[in-house]
């Protein structure tokens, strides 16, 4: 009697605990394919809790599937907080606004972007939506979303991560100094064997253990950070149809650059040798316009402000910015009274001027800051235009005794830019990769004449952009170059 009573009490012990067990187990994974003891468990039980991840309508989570880029933007914009793209419009060929992943997508158009197509004659850009998501994309898409300074990795070589990954030559350059402060960080570990795998799928379960590692709790403060950022970034209604085109000219060796701002106003930066000053004129008034409202002669130069008197002669000007850097060539000389015969209203260009500053668009002058510099180059004014999300700096001829004082004066959040137009001409003068690093842009134009006696682009200067994974554009060898910005994409139009 007694044995049987003992033996039902433990009948129901058993009992209770394996309901216990039962029911922790439901709750510690819902999904009836990720066992207990299945090591990404803990990551996946917990996003999911959070909302972060799911499963499938038959009660799977299909842990060693590959993940589709727009199935990782959801996740990654679950995970870190960002807000949800209100726009509705979409940059995208092939996301449309209807699509569920639409407003995901459109959020990280900056730490993920599409490709541009390379059809001919197709400007459009893409974000293939149901490609598989490699490692790379992942992990550099989290670390962008992240905004760690990853100035240290530049300018990156082969020792970086080859004592990590046997396989780093799969990664693509530009990616590496993500990857590398993900492992520093210790959100990725690569394989077992020391690869990486680049350029391979991901699955399902291992970017639970990225997100997790990224994101282990709700942290709201991170999440405030970035949404604070987001706060200033207007939305389509403010935007409208509107267009920022940068078109850098093809010009010989020098600098001209139109610029149509989405208001309807102009902005030239520069006119070339003398030789182009007509070429220029013809170009501006084939698109229709006569009035340049911001004249820009960034130094006296004549690379710069050769073609000036012509384009002074041929259109209304609004308001001409220039350094207060004299030289006695004739070329300056004949551009000085041409200003005094016109009666041109003139600005001084320097650091803390601004040329506009309006709701969703801004123009300002980030350099020179000093009086006096032995060359002629770093009295360049620097403009950085912003529209939206986006932005472009232009450097004139500015090299690194500029570049530093403009590290000094201004913040990476006034300095960053989607293009460059690289200083001095690609000169190895200009350019330093720490400046670079902060601009951190994802396209380079240099202009310059084909054959140049200067040798205008430097390889080293070529190296550091290519080392850096920046797209580089050159009008001796790519033509005219036209950038457009919609205010949250910047694609170059053909
Ligand atoms: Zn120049």
């Amino acid at each position: 009697m007694l044995r049987k009573r003992v033996t039902w009490s433990v009948t129901i012990a058993v009992l209770t605990l394996l309901m216990c067990l039962g029911s922790f187990s439901a709750y510690a994974t819902s999904f009836y394919d990720v066992p207990d003891d299945f090591w990404a468990a803990p990551y996946i039980t917990n996003l999911e809790s959070r909302g972060i991840i799911s499963g499938y309508g038959d009660g799977t989570f299909l842990p060693q599937n590959y993940v589709a880029r727009c199935e990782y933007a959801k996740m990654l914009v679950n995970a870190s907080g960002l807000k949800l793209s209100t726009k509705r419009t979409s940059p995208y060929a092939d996301v449309d606004v209807n699509d569920w992943s639409f407003p995901y997508i459109n959020s990280i158009t900056q730490q993920m972007p599409g490709y541009q197509s390379t059809s001919p004659g197709d400007s459009r850009l893409y974000f293939k939506p149901w490609d598989n998501a490699t490692r790379e994309d992942v992990t550099v898409a989290l670390m962008k979303v992240m905004n760690y300074d990853l100035s240290e990795y530049y300018p990156v070589d082969d020792s970086l991560l080859s004592d990590v990954f046997y396989d780093y030559n799969t990664i693509p350059k530009q990616d590496r100094p993500y990857i590398a402060e993900a492992v520093k960080q210790g959100y990725i570990t690569g394989t077992q064997e020391g690869t990486f795998q680049g350029g391979d799928p991901i699955i399902r379960c291992e970017v639970a253990a990225i997100l997790y590692r990224a994101f282990p709790n709700d942290n709201t403060a991170y999440v405030d950070s970035v949404n604070n950022n987001n706060e200033e970034l207007p939305s389509d209604v403010a935007l409208g149809n509107s267009f920022v085109k940068v078109y850098y000219l093809n010009i010989g060796q020098g600098d001209s650059e139109f610029v149509l701002l989405p208001n309807g106003k102009t902005m030239l930066i520069d006119a070339s040798t003398s030789k182009y000053g007509k070429e220029i004129c013809s170009f501006i008034k084939n698109l229709g316009y006569n009035k340049i409202d911001y004249l820009v002669a960034t130094h006296p130069h004549a690379d710069h402000i050769g073609g000036m008197n012509e384009v002074l002669n041929n259109f209304e000007i609004g308001t001409l910015y220039m350094p207060n850097a004299v030289t006695t060539t004739k070329t300056y000389e004949q551009f000085l009274s041409t200003i005094i015969e016109k009666n041109i209203n003139v600005v001084e260009a320097k650091s803390g001027v601004t040329i506009f500053n309006e709701d969703t668009m801004s123009a300002f002058i980030l350099a020179p800051s000093n009086n006096e510099y032995k060359d002629l180059n770093n009295y360049s004014a620097v403009i950085r235009i912003a529209f939206g999300n986006t932005a472009f700096l232009f450097m004139g001829d500015a090299e690194i005794e500029s570049e530093n004082e403009i590290l000094s004066n201004y913040n990476i959040e006034s300095l960053w830019a989607n293009v460059i137009k690289i200083g001095h001409h690609g000169s190895s003068s200009s350019s330093q990769q720490a400046f670079l690093s902060k601009v951190n842009p994802m396209f380079a134009v240099i202009s310059c004449g084909a054959d140049n006696k200067y040798g205008h682009p430097t390889e080293q200067t070529l190296n550091t952009l290519n080392n850096m994974g920046i797209k580089t554009f050159r009008t001796d060898t790519d033509g005219t170059i036209i950038f457009a910005s919609d205010g949250n994409n910047v694609y170059r139009e053909y």
